[in-house]
């Protein structure tokens, strides 16, 4: 159990290593705490970048969650600016880029991911979002371009779709260049990717699947994408919207296991005071189906795993019930959301509404058991069908039940 005379360091000042530090303070530790990271912006929320930022109704300094207050109250040692290079997992002793060290006798790696980019030739003009540097390179992009100016949102994923909804909100015209059949089919599946397929369309936005993009090139004044089978398309701008990547290669060699993400037990430890949260971390999950190694990119996971290890590191006790992951995403002008982390190739059945209504909540299942709840615009429905994630329970049953009617 942590004493005050430790010293807990936690390498990646963003969501979940604030909210780490947060959670220590809340359940009774005032030994030290040191924050460190490379970015230079006090710890801030990202989702609300590619939401209330992109669509200009947040300054971005609202997204920002260690306001000088909160660091005060919290008193934490915040270094930023400051970026990791390697660990000595022996001496729990962090290597900075700058030469120097900094020993802790608890080290936590919440350094998170970071937006994938594609090998395209004009690859250094195109635009990702993953952070505050991403949001003012797109907004000072954004401030040249005309109303109506065309942007490329190459991928339709969650930060996509996002992208090209506030884009479009603020008169610019976005197109949608997904590679699959359609997107999100291969994290919501075939049959809840055809039921979202027509937001787009509502939102008047125009999206093309099945795109194959040779390369992206910058002539005088345009983008001009290439496609191997369909003629270019020219843009003002271009946003890559791919997924992530996990930020752990600055560990390589450490001794620690690194296996997309650092690889953590059910209490997230990688060794007895070393753990990892978040982003980053490929963590042991019990869930209905058992126990799997997983990493999942949800805002509320990181939040999850912060309160826990604060638990498990003050109190010596493990979570006790299952962790039902969460995500939401705001797009097209709907709220799709979902609880527990089902696999595409799941069995899929809506239960209530439908995509002409605009809205429905669908079950996952896996040999009868379900895996997963997910939801278009029926928050209260899913909240109420929380409990058939939180242990196992059969397709038949909650069916019966039906939990979402209530
Ligand atoms: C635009 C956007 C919108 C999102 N919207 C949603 C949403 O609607 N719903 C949802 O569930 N989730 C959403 N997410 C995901 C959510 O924000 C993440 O799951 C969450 O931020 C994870 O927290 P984290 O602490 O693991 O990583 P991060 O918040 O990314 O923090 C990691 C920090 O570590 C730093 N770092 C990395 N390497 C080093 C190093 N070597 N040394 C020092 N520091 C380092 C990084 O710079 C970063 O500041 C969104 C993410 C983005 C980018």
């Amino acid at each position: 159990m942590l004493q005050p005379s430790d010293h807990v360091v936690i390498v990646g000042a963003g969501f979940g290593g604030w909210r780490l530090v947060e959670a220590l303070r809340r359940d009774g530790y005032d030994g030290a705490i040191t924050l460190l990271g490379e970015e230079t912006y006090a710890p801030y929320d990202r989702p609300p970048l590619s939401k209330h930022v992109l669509a200009g109704k947040w300054d971005v300094e609202r997204a920002t969650l260690a306001t000088p207050e909160r660091l005060a109250a919290s008193n934490v040692t915040l270094r930023l600016g400051v970026r990791a290079i390697g660990l000595d997992i022996e001496a729990n002793s962090v290597e900075l880029e700058d030469g120097s060290r900094i020993d802790g006798t608890h080290i936590v790696i919440a350094t998170g991911a970071r937006a994938r980019r594609l090998p395209f030739s004009a690859d250094d003009e195109i635009l990702t979002l993953r952070n505050r540097d991403d949001e003012l390179r797109m907004r000072h992009e954004l401030k040249r371009l005309d109303e109506g100016g065309v942007v490329a949102v190459i991928g339709g994923g969650f930060i996509g779709a996002e992208v090209a909804t506030q884009l479009k909100s603020r008169g610019f015209v976005p197109i949608v260049l997904e590679a699959a059949l359609r997107p999100l089919i291969g994290v919501l599946g075939p049959d809840v990717s055809s039921w979202l397929e027509h937001l787009a369309a509502d939102a008047q936005i125009e999206l093309r699947n099945d795109q194959r993009i040779r390369d992206v090139e910058r002539d005088a004044d345009e983008f001009v994408i290439r496609f191997d089978d369909a003629d270019d398309l020219r843009a003002a701008l271009v946003v890559v919207g791919a997924g992530a990547l996990p930020n752990f290669e600055w560990l390589e060699g450490s001794g620690l296991t690194l296996d997309n993400g650092v690889v953590v037990d059910e209490n997230l430890l990688a060794r007895e005071h070393i753990a990892a949260i978040g982003d980053v971390a490929r963590f042991s999950w019990p869930n209905v189906m058992g126990e799997e190694l997983v990493r999942i990119e949800h805002w509320e996971v990181a939040n999850v795993h912060a309160n826990a290890l604060a638990h498990y590191w003050m109190t010596g006790e493990g979570a006790a019930a299952l962790m039902v992951p969460y995500f939401w995403s705001d797009q097209y002008g709907k709220k799709i959301q979902m609880l527990g982390h089902a696999r595409p190739d799941d069995d899929v059945v809506r239960v209530s509404g439908s995509p002409e209504e605009g809205k429905w909540l669908a079950l996952y299942s896996r040999g009868g058991v379900v895996t997963g709840i997910v939801t278009l615009s029926q928050p209260r429905a899913l909240m109420l069908s929380k409990h058939l994630l939180e242990s196992p329970s059969t397709l038949e049953g909650a069916l019966s039940d039906a939990p979402w009617t209530r």
